[in-house]
């Protein structure tokens, strides 16, 4: 049996003839920078996620660039932001020459220690970014609460998470200043090639990103502050908006899917529960935990990633894919280990984030699309099983 990471083809054809027609009647209308279904898109993130504005841009690299110019972000402002993550959150950082200020992780969650957080705080402390990673909220409570303190922005990397919930119901993205998404083709809303969106709630923020937008241009040719190209391609939108309607259904299936991975994981004998962060004989797989799960959310956890730990983490590995299985690392190495920032511990002393450098040599991500058969995921664990036999 084949079982690949991720199989865009089976979505494709699944709403195959709506796409083409989308795709079409964007070719026919001349309309390819921005347009009508760029407005339409934004309208409809901004209704399914509860937020007052939407600005659709580039990619997800972009709208976290674009977010942090909107704030003012300049050389020597220290932005706080989780070590474990995909490169974009501290590339836009160190490309504004401001610094990232790597901070650990929890291992339940992959996310920020809002605890390390405080620690890190000085004066020129500006920003902190809580990326929702695999698809899950971080503890944006205890963030907001230090935000407020501190009288610090906050911008949420939630690339991997839309429509993910958090207690009280607000949505991933809209409880910082700024939200932060990605409509890359293998996140869970995927375009057709690269595209992102930034969310607000405040006026001023949302009409500054949409200057941004255009090079800083209002009127156009006239700039008072300089911007990028981040503009949003018209044929993205209209490919998204189709997509948009089934989000919703395709996250619960992704749902649906972790829930059978943990149970098979159970019953199996490979891990005694969900969120388990030790290794014994009775937990030689430690599942995912859903922090939120329970709470009368309906989207708790969007698994953008399903991501188990084990301790012969690249053997295993190899020992899947000799098995037609795929799966991926995310990430093997966290920020402050990667050279381009070897810069900054040279400035900090040297860092050592225990629960990162943990998580990068031990987690390893499973298919969890939704499309997956119950018949595929008993392969997954099933080999699994066998590998630890
Ligand atoms: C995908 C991703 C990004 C970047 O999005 P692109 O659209 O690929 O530029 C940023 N942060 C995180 C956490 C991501 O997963």
């Amino acid at each position: 049996m084949k079982v690949p990471l991720l199989d865009l083809k089976a979505q494709y054809e699944s709403i195959k003839s709506e796409l083409e027609s989308a795709v079409l009647q964007t070719l026919r209308s001349q309309k390819y920078i921005l347009g009508p279904e760029v407005d339409i898109l934004e309208s409809a993130i901004c209704e399914y996620l509860g937020c007052k504005y939407a600005v659709g841009v580039s990619s997800g690299t972009d709208a976290l660039l674009v977010a942090l110019m909107a704030i003012d972000i300049k050389a020597g402002d220290e932005i706080i932001l989780p070590t474990y993550s995909f490169f974009a959150t501290a590339g836009v950082v160190a490309r504004l020459n401001a610094i990232p200020i790597f901070t650990d992780i929890d291992l339940k969650s992959y996310n920020i220690l809002p605890e390390d957080i405080e620690k890190k705080i000085t004066p020129r402390t500006k920003a902190i970014i809580p990326v929702h990673l695999y698809g899950q909220c971080a503890m944006m409570n205890e963030i907001m609460e230090l935000a407020n303190k501190y009288n610090l922005k906050v911008i949420e990397d939630a690339a991997q998470a839309i429509g993910a919930e958090y207690k009280g119901n607000c949505k991933a993205g809209t409880i910082g200043d700024i939200g932060c998404f990605s409509f890359f083709p293998s996140k869970n809303l995927g375009g057709v090639g690269d595209g992102g969106i930034v969310v607000t709630n405040n006026d001023e923020l949302a009409e500054k990103i949409k200057i941004l937008r255009v090079h800083g241009g209002k009127p156009k040719y006239y700039h008072k502050i300089i911007g990028g190209n981040f503009r949003l391609d018209t044929i993205q939108a209209a490919v998204l908006n189709v997509k948009l309607k089934y989000l919703s259904d395709w996250s619960k299936k992704r749902q649906r899917n972790a829930d059978l991975y943990n149970e098979l994981f159970i019953e199996n004998k490979l891990a005694s529960g969900i969120g388990e962060t030790n290794f014994d004989d009775e937990n030689r797989v430690l599942l995912p935990a859903a922090l939120y799960k329970g709470m009368g959310l309906e989207f708790y956890h969007i698994y953008n990633q399903y991501v188990i730990r084990v301790q012969e983490r690249n053997k295993l590995r190899h020992y899947l894919q000799e098995r037609g299985i795929g799966t991926e690392i995310y990430y093997p190495v966290p920020f402050h280990k990667q050279e381009c920032f070897l810069y900054l511990s040279e400035k900090f002393g040297r860092f050592s984030f225990l629960n990162a450098e943990r998580a990068a040599a031990e987690t390893l991500a499973l298919p969890i699309y939704p499309e997956l058969t119950q018949e595929q995921i008993s392969y997954v664990v099933e080999t699994i099983k066998n590998f630890f036999q």
